[in-house]
């Protein structure tokens, strides 16, 4: 188990290199540990390893592990959001990541509402047209940003995307690059109650590189708790 504690050291120290290569505040990336599928145990080891943020695809598996946990951690919500799970999400995540549609801001928006809190979001951007993966098309996104900036209790507050899946890291280079001049373009617009300070981008194959392109937040699992089963 001291295997993670070991695995977040070098992480970090590779996220430093990546942003002193590219001029970067290694201070304005926030490591993202990814405990999906990983048990409570190697959560709190992570979080003793300064590990403050974790990360989970499904709602009620963060729900169990907040139990176990509580608010010493930072939950984020990397995963798909069903709107019918939205009424968790407020006073429960840090961040939720992956808001792609207006309609998700709208019920997020009604649950927040209701409960006296605000659900900071980022928009999920899908750039490569794979059909199965998450995310608004860039063409999208003025337009959410816009509709979403006028609800209470919802805070976009930047982009997130996945690449497509490959061994090579560079392959996913264009992608954050995408990302990065849209999220400017997007902060250009001056919408009122929207910043777009934060880019989530970068997993375990390919978080240097997001680094080195303008990933404020890093979402890595495997290098931290080995490959999930
Ligand atoms: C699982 C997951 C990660 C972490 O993946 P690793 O390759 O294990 O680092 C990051 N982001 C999202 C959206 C994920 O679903």
């Amino acid at each position: 188990m001291a295997a993670i504690t070991e695995n977040i050291r070098e992480i970090k120290k590779r996220i430093a290199r990546a942003a002193a290569k590219s001029g970067r505040d290694p201070e304005a990336v926030e490591l993202v540990a990814v405990t999906k599928t990983v048990g409570v145990e190697a959560a709190l080891e992570a979080l003793d390893a300064g590990a403050l943020s974790l990360g989970e695809s499904r709602v009620q598996e963060a729900r169990n592990k907040y139990k176990a946990i509580g608010s010493k951690a930072r939950w984020h919500l990397i995963g798909p959001l069903q709107k019918n799970k939205a009424k968790y999400c407020p006073g429960l995540f840090h961040l939720v990541h992956s808001v792609d549609n207006l309609e998700l801001f709208i019920e997020l928006s009604r649950q927040a509402t209701r409960k006296g809190n605000l659900v900071r979001c980022l928009l999920q951007v899908n750039l490569s047209g794979e059909k199965q993966k998450s995310g608004c098309r860039a063409q999208e996104a003025e337009e959410i940003i816009k509709e979403a900036s006028r609800l209470e209790g919802v805070k976009i507050l930047g982009l997130m995307t996945v690449p497509p899946y490959s061994d090579d890291p560079e392959d996913s280079r264009p992608f954050f690059k995408e990302l990065y001049q849209l999220s400017r373009r997007m902060e250009a617009l001056g919408v009122e109650n929207v910043t777009m300070d934060q880019i989530s981008a970068g997993m375990t194959n390919d978080f240097e590189v997001a680094v080195e392109e303008g990933a404020t937040i890093v979402r890595v699992g495997s290098a931290i708790f080995g490959e999930r089963t």
